[in-house]
């Protein structure tokens, strides 16, 4: 395998890295990640995520996985309630979907994100891991990179891989290509004992999913397996919003006044999210790098997940693509069928850029689509039993995310760079 004798550091411990950690121990690589959370005992924020069959599972069924996930997902918690403003239920997945099996094309099951991290970490070696590494930066030596940390640590290492996220410090030594702004505003919330801290959400939760439309706005809610909640609600905004609306994402009264005000037509029974004063904010400006994106592989260095493809997180598909680039950059780094890694890393990062440019297609449909008044109707029409009304929606979505792109590609056509806000949040009116 090319990566005989070659020291591999991974910039982040997210899903991506550690699946690609795991892959390549299994096939005896020496490889480290590099993680800046202080410890393993750090609680990882965000909802439930769904793996799928062809991404996320074929990748922990290559790392040897898929038993000790099938010990720790929650069978359920993917079953949804579709509901408008008021929280009225328009779709409901409890009691009437058909449980699929593992091996299926289309079963989606849920695990929270401490659970597969802890089988992620669980399944390295001892001390692959090296928390408290937050890099600030890399030099490239002569044919190995130099990792500065913020603890002013340094290491050398012969391959870096950068899965470090969104903001990803490895990024720009692979390639000058920047993201988009797409015009969507997201926060993240985190509720604890919900059953006691918003009891009527909890119970509308049912231990599944909601998503709640209305005004142009979406706001998802899910359910963990330790009696939390996550819920994150978007809307349209200019950029640079959570920096300039003047808001404390701290103080939960602001975030109470400020939904009260930017969602009135929304029902009372949604303030329950913003009242309590242990619920944690998280602004997410939502970025997504250009679909048609591309840079020349080098020998030693290159990107997986967030850190390559960022987009935003309505199709589901982040973490996703994020284990499945780990999976196919694995398979080539420990293959013998390339002559040298700049070979392996080429082919990857071509597979990985023909992926994105469709999965990043659909995820900005769905993120258009889903700020939009219509987009109740929309999501009741995916979740129809009535087949015209499924295929009409699913024919746009073909059109939007199979067609118009080839046709793009056929006449050398820039795909555009949605961005999806066309009206200003005025906060002056909101009195924040
Ligand atoms: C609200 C929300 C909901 C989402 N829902 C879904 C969903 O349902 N399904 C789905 O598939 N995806 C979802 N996503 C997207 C998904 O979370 C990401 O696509 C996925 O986590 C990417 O994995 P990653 O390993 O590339 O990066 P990350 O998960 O971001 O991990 C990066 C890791 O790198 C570490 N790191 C960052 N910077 C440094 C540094 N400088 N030095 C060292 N370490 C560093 C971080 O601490 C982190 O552990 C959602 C995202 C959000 C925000």
């Amino acid at each position: 395998m090319v990566i005989q004798n070659k020291k591999i550091a991974i910039v982040g411990g997210g899903p991506g890295g550690l699946t690609l950690a795991r892959l390549l121990q299994l096939k005896g690589a020496d490889v480290k990640v590099y993680e800046r959370d202080i410890n393993k005992e750090v609680r990882v924020q965000g909802g439930a995520l769904d793996l799928h069959t062809e991404s996320g599972l074929a990748a922990l069924e290559k790392a040897g996985l898929l038993d000790e996930f099938k010990m720790h997902y929650r069978p359920g918690a993917e079953l949804t309630r579709v509901v408008n403003n008021q929280a009225e239920i328009y779709a409901d997945q409890h009691g009437t979907r058909t449980v699929e099996k593992f091996g299926d094309k289309n079963h989606r099951p849920e695990i929270d994100r401490g659970p597969l991290r802890e089988i992620m970490l669980n399944s390295l070696q001892p001390g692959t891991v090296v928390w408290d590494s937050h890099i600030l930066s890399i030099e490239k030596l002569q044919d190995t990179w130099k990792l500065v940390f913020q603890n002013g640590n340094t290491v050398i290492a012969d391959i870096v891989i950068g899965g470090d996220g969104a903001n990803s410090k490895i990024r720009p030594f692979v390639t000058d290509i920047k993201p988009f702004w797409t015009g969507i505003t997201m926060i993240e919330g985190s509720i604890k004992e919900a059953e006691t801290t918003a009891p009527v959400i909890h119970k509308l939760l049912k231990g599944g999913k909601i998503f709640a439309f209305g005004n142009d706005k979406t706001l998802i809610v899910s359910s963990k397996g330790d009696g939390s909640f996550g819920f994150a609600t978007s809307f349209k905004t200019k950029e640079f919003w959570d920096k300039e609306c003047g808001i404390d994402f701290k103080d939960n009264k602001q975030m109470l006044a400020w939904f009260k005000q930017e969602y009135k037509e929304w029902s009372s029974i949604w303030y329950e999210l913003f009242e309590n004063g242990n619920t944690i904010f998280i602004p997410r400006p939502q970025y997504c790098m250009p679909l048609n994106q591309k840079w020349k592989a080098q020998s030693n260095i290159t990107l997986i997940g967030d850190a390559a493809h960022w987009m935003p997180p309505f199709a589901g598909e982040g973490v996703n693509m994020a284990m499945l680039d780990a999976l196919q950059l694995s398979e080539n780094l420990t293959s013998n069928e390339f002559e040298n890694t700049k070979k392996a890393i080429a082919n990857y990062e071509k597979q990985m850029f023909r992926r994105f440019a469709i999965v990043g297609q659909g995820t900005l449909f769905n993120t258009e689509w889903m700020h939009k008044s219509k987009a109740l109707n929309n999501m009741l029409s995916m979740f129809s039993p009535n087949i015209l009304k499924q295929g009409l929606f699913i024919s746009k979505m073909v059109l939007s995310v199979y067609v118009i792109p080839t046709i793009r590609k056929v006449f050398g056509l820039v795909p555009k760079q949605a961005s999806f806000y066309d009206e200003r949040i005025d906060l002056n009116k909101m009195g924040i």
